[in-house]
C-alpha cells in the first residue's frame, strides 16, 4: 500500500481482517513454546520439518527448490529455502533474534538465608530491574553434569507446576527506596529468586540442604553440576489478548520472536524463489551480538559457504564474497512504539504507532546514529516499492526521538558484510518489560513484508 499514516484497520478488507486474528493464534502458540532461545530453535525445527525442511548435508547437492535448515548449537538456526539463480547472484536474508532479555542463574546460584532458599541471578540484555520483581516466574534451561548427560530444566508454566518470584521491599519499610532512582532502588545483586522454605534434617543449612535433595530426586543432579548449567528465569504465563476488541497480545519475548516468526512463517510458506531465501534467527542480540551463536559470529560465513559449495559443486573465497554483494537484507526487529502515556521521547512525525502496520527504519543508533549501519535510499526505495506491490500497511519506524536515547539491531553486523540491509519490524509497547505489548496488525503486516522479500 502506498504510505498513508492511517491506522490499518480503517484501510485493510474485511477478509484480511480475520487473517490477522488466525495469523496470531499460531503466533501466541508459538510464543508460549519458545520461552528461551533453545525451546525457540527446538520448535522452529518442529514446524521447519513439517514444512517439508531437512537438516542440511554438506554432502549432498543442493537444487533449486530444496528447504533446508542449519542448528547452531541449539541457540540459532539458519533456514533456506534454494532458489533458480545461481546463489552467487545473492540471497535475500531476512535476519531477527530469538534472545529475550531476562534472568540467567549464576554458576553458584544456590544459597539459604533467612530460612529462606535462593538462586543468585545475573541480568542479561537490557532490563528495568523493578519490573521482574514480585511477578511469577518460571524457570528453563539445561544442566550438563561432568560425564556430558544434558538435563533439560522446564518449570513454571504447566499449570500443575510451582512458580519462582523475586521478593520486593513493603511501602512500609521503603522510605529510603522510594526515593533512590529508578535505577539504583533494585540493584542487580537483588535479583534473588525465592525457590523454597522447609528444612531437612541435616545439621546445618537445612533448607538449602533440602532443595538438593529435591533437585536430586527430580533430576538426578548435584549442586556442583549448576557450575555447567545454563538456566534462565523467565516471566510465567502464557501470550494473551489484549483490549475488549482483543487487537493487541500481551507476552514475554516478543522483542525480537514476534519478528523471528513472521520471518519463519514466510519462509516456511514459499516454494520456488528466484533468489535464494534465507532465515536466520541469531542468539545473543540483546547483549552485542556476540560468541558464535550471535550475528557476529563466523557461522554465517559457514553456512553460506557451504550452500554455495553444494548448489555450484565449487568454492572458493571470492564466491562468497560475491554472493554477499549481491545480497539484500532485512534486520527483522522491533521498535518503540509510540506510548500515550509517554509520548514526550517519541517525535510524533517518525515515531511508529500501533496498528499503523510494519515500521522501516532507515537507521537505529544514539546520539548521531552512532551503531547505525544506515540504509541507502535506493534500498528504502527498493522496500517502498514492495509494500505498495504487496499490500502492506508501514510506517516510518524512528527510535524516540534525537538525543533521547537510542539502541541498535543485528543491522549493522550484516551490513558490514557488504549486505544491502534495513531495519524493519514490529512496534512494541513496555519493550523489554516481562509484559511486552504488540498490535496484530503490525505482527502480521511484518510477516507479510518479510515473506514478499523472500521472493524478490
Ligand atoms: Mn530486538
Ligand atoms: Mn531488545
Amino acid at each position: 500500500m502506498k504510505y498513508e499514516q492511517k491506522n490499518g484497520w480503517e484501510i485493510i478488507s474485511d477478509a484480511e481482517k480475520n487473517q490477522i486474528f488466525d495469523f496470531c493464534e499460531a503466533y501466541k502458540k508459538y510464543l508460549d513454546n519458545s520461552k528461551t532461545e533453545r525451546l525457540c530453535v527446538d520448535y522452529t525445527i518442529e514446524l521447519a520439518k513439517h514444512a517439508g525442511f531437512v537438516e542440511f548435508d554438506e554432502n549432498k547437492a543442493l537444487k533449486n527448490g530444496d528447504k533446508i535448515y542449519i542448528n547452531n548449537r541449539g541457540k540459532s538456526i539458519i533456514l533456506a529455502v534454494i532458489g533458480e539463480k545461481n546463489i552467487l547472484e545473492g540471497i535475500n536474508l531476512v535476519a531477527s533474534h530469538i534472545d529475550s532479555p531476562r534472568l540467567d542463574l549464576k554458576q553458584n546460584p544456590l544459597y539459604e538465608d533467612t530460612d529462606l532458599a535462593l538462586f543468585k541471578t545475573h541480568y542479561y540484555g537490557g532490563i528495568k530491574k523493578y519490573q521482574w520483581t514480585t511477578i511469577p516466574l518460571a524457570m528453563y534451561g539445561v544442566v550438563v553434569k561432568a560425564d556430558g548427560t544434558k538435563i533439560n530444566i522446564a518449570i513454571g508454566d504447566d499449570e500443575n507446576d510451582p512458580v519462582f518470584c523475586i521478593t520486593d521491599l513493603l511501602p512500609h519499610l521503603a522510605q529510603k527506596q522510594m526515593s533512590q532512582k529508578i535505577s539504583e532502588a533494585i540493584p542487580g545483586e537483588n535479583l534473588n529468586v525465592l525457590i523454597g522454605s522447609i528444612p531437612d534434617d541435616s545439621d546445618k543449612e537445612k533448607i538449602k540442604s533440602a532443595i538438593i535433595k529435591m533437585l536430586n530426586e527430580k533430576y538426578g543432579i548435584v549442586e556442583e553440576d549448576f557450575l555447567s548449567a545454563e538456566i534462565e528465569v523467565v516471566p510465567s504465563g502464557k501470550a494473551r489478548d489484549i483490549g475488549f476488541d482483543r487487537s493487541l497480545i500481551g507476552s514475554y519475548g516478543h522483542d525480537d520472536r514476534v519478528c523471528s516468526y513472521g520471518a519463519l512463517k514466510g519462509i516456511l510458506e514459499i516454494d520456488n524463489p528466484e533468489k535464494t531465501a534465507v532465515c536466520l534467527l541469531a542468539d545473543k542480540e540483546e547483549i552485542g551480538s556476540m560468541g558464535n551463536t550471535g550475528m557476529q559470529a563466523e557461522y554465517f560465513e559457514y553456512a553460506i559457504s557451504a550452500m554455495i559449495n553444494s548448489q555450484t559443486g565449487n568454492f572458493n573465497e571470492l564466491m562468497l564474497r560475491k554472493c554477499f554483494a549481491n545480497s539484500k537484507c532485512l534486520s527483522a526487529d522491533v521498535g518503540a512504539a509510540m506510548d500515550p502515556t509517554y509520548k514526550e521521547v517519541s517525535e510524533p512525525r517518525n515515531a511508529p504507532k500501533a496498528n499503523y502496520g510494519v515500521m522501516v527504519c532507515k537507521y537505529t543508533g544514539a546520539r548521531g546514529k552512532s551503531g547505525s549501519s544506515d540504509a541507502s535510499a535506493e534500498f528504502m526505495g527498493e522496500i517502498r516499492k514492495i509494500c505498495i506491490d504487496n499490500n502492506i500497511v508501514w510506517q516510518i519506524g524512528e527510535l524516540g526521538k534525537v538525543d533521547e536515547g537510542g539502541g541498535g539491531t543485528v543491522a549493522q553486523f550484516v551490513a558490514n558484510r557488504n549486505i544491502d540491509t534495513i531495519d524493519c519490524g514490529v512496534p512494541v509497547l513496555s519493550m523489554h518489560a516481562p509484559f511486552e505489548i504488540v498490535a496484530k496488525m503490525d505482527v502480521y503486516m511484518s510477516y507479510k513484508l518479510y515473506k514478499a522479500f523472500y521472493l524478490i
